[in-house]
């Protein structure tokens, strides 16, 4: 059996994975490529589209999913098997990506794909249900698990009959970072022969939940207390959730005072609605919270910014005010807007709860930058400047070594260690030393190896 690595090797985007077994070609994920390495969308697949037999789609993140409708556009007509959620999330990622090349005038894999070339997607996917077993085709078997990460995410355990020998294949998509409320813990997995693990954070360790929660609070109330503006700039999927979740905890029961919450996201606004169709999916603490008929994601003092006409309403309410706006990272969203207006008061408050890269808007702020330019304006920051990392949908290095640990039935005799920038990946893989009887591999962009 041959696998090709065609993305996330050393970086965290891109990722897609070619397995072939005897006649059998089959992906898992096709994500783009963003940052530094977006040219790299632009290259020719370094395999015929149209020979791919079908896709396994981990999640809904652009850097798993975002060149689909470039493979389909190449010639691709085989199924996609995922989760009902993730393709519903897969479709509103694109759109939103599509929208953010044409207005940046970036003509990511444009012309090859289009609006209504993603509106048609949907057809051909197939989804399954968490420890559903599939036969796709007389050679491989499939089983996708909860991988705890956004809704919907999932491990794909893959059987393949190789020459006559059944070899047993895991794919651990996105881990997430439990305890996190909505999704489940992610699960682990009794045994393989190969096993291609995420590390995201192979080289760190998250604060508690416990205690990012708390700063979470104790920030609202200062901001109650300095009559300013609390800003917090969200990724769509999953943080904007989980926030949303953890204000309605600290608004229904009385844990913070009285604060108008302004959810100025167009994308996170429909993924959340996607997330409300898929009650089913959720953890139990949050099923149990429905059942006594709380909606997780609304409560009193929250409005929600659909359109231009209402965003006029987010200046006029009186602070405190919380204003949540994509994008996590500051790159395009409505964030920057809210950044120009509200930098220049002492009383108001930027806080941070994603990772940002070195040299980058939000890096440069957290490090305490005085002056800093926003779409050429130059802006002297008064406000407070604060982190937290805990609300990370990825496990870290403790969490990582102990899902790998867990494979002891058998253990994997080669670990595949992909999605990590490569400091993180070569810290992961001596944490295996360790425990890791088998090879831990890093492999290169292109790279291929026999199993
Ligand atoms: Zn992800």
């Amino acid at each position: 059996m041959k696998i090709s690595f065609n993305g996330a090797c050393r970086e965290v985007t891109g990722s897609c994975i070619l397995i072939e077994s005897g006649e059998t070609k089959f992906l898992v994920d096709c994500g783009m490529f963003q940052g530094n390495s977006s040219n790299k969308n632009l290259e020719d697949f370094s395999f015929d589209p149209k020979e791919i037999d079908f896709v396994l789609l981990t999640h809904a993140h652009l850097d798993h999913c975002g060149r689909l409708p470039k493979l389909f556009a190449e010639g691709f007509c085989g199924r996609v098997y995922s989760t009902a959620p993730t393709r519903d999330l897969t479709e509103i990622i694109l759109l939103d990506a599509l929208k953010v090349a044409q207005i940046e005038g970036r003509l990511f894999c444009a012309p090859l794909f289009t609006e209504s070339d993603i509106l048609s997607l949907g057809n051909f996917f197939t989804c399954l249900k968490y420890g559903e077993e599939k036969s796709i085709n007389e050679n491989v078997r499939i089983r996708m698990r909860d991988s705890g990460h956004i809704l919907g995410s999932s491990i794909f355990e893959v059987w393949i009959n190789d020459k006559g020998k059944e070899k047993k294949l895991v794919f651990s998509g996105d881990l997430g970072n439990p305890p996190a409320p909505i999704v489940n813990d992610p699960e682990f997995i009794s045994g393989a022969d190969a096993v291609f693990v995420e590390s995201t954070y192979g080289d760190r360790l998250h604060e508690s939940k416990e205690q990012g929660i708390e700063v979470l609070r104790q920030t609202i109330q200062e901001t109650i207390k300095k009559g300013g503006v609390l800003m917090i700039p969200v990724f769509a999927l999953e943080r904007t959730q989980e926030l949303l979740y953890t204000l309605n905890d600290f608004i229904e029961n009385g844990k913070v005072g009285d604060i108008s919450v302004f959810l100025d996201s167009p994308l996170a606004i429909k993924a959340t609605g996607i997330y409300k169709q898929y009650a089913d999916f959720y953890d139990k603490e949050s099923k149990e919270l429905i059942s006594k008929g709380d909606d997780l994601f609304d409560f009193e003092g929250l409005e929600v910014i659909r359109n231009e006409a209402q965003a006029g309403k987010v200046d006029k309410t009186m602070p405190p005010k919380i204003i949540l706006a994509g994008s996590g990272m500051f790159e395009g969203g409505k964030i920057k807007g809210y950044l120009k207006k509200y930098l220049g008061n002492s009383a108001n408050t930027l806080l941070i709860i994603s990772f940002q890269p070195k040299g980058s808007l939000g890096s440069n702020l957290l490090q305490g930058e005085k002056f800093i330019e926003i779409d050429r304006a130059k802006i002297k920051v008064k406000a407070e400047t604060k982190s937290i990392f805990a609300f990370s949908s990825h496990g870290d290095r403790t969490f990582l070594v102990n899902w790998i640990e867990a494979i002891n039935k058998p253990f994997p005799k080669k670990i595949f260690i992909i999605h990590g920038e490569e400091e993180s990946s070569l810290s992961f893989a001596q944490a295996l030393d360790g425990i890791s009887k088998g090879d831990s591999i890093i492999p290169k962009y292109k790279e291929f190896y026999e199993i």
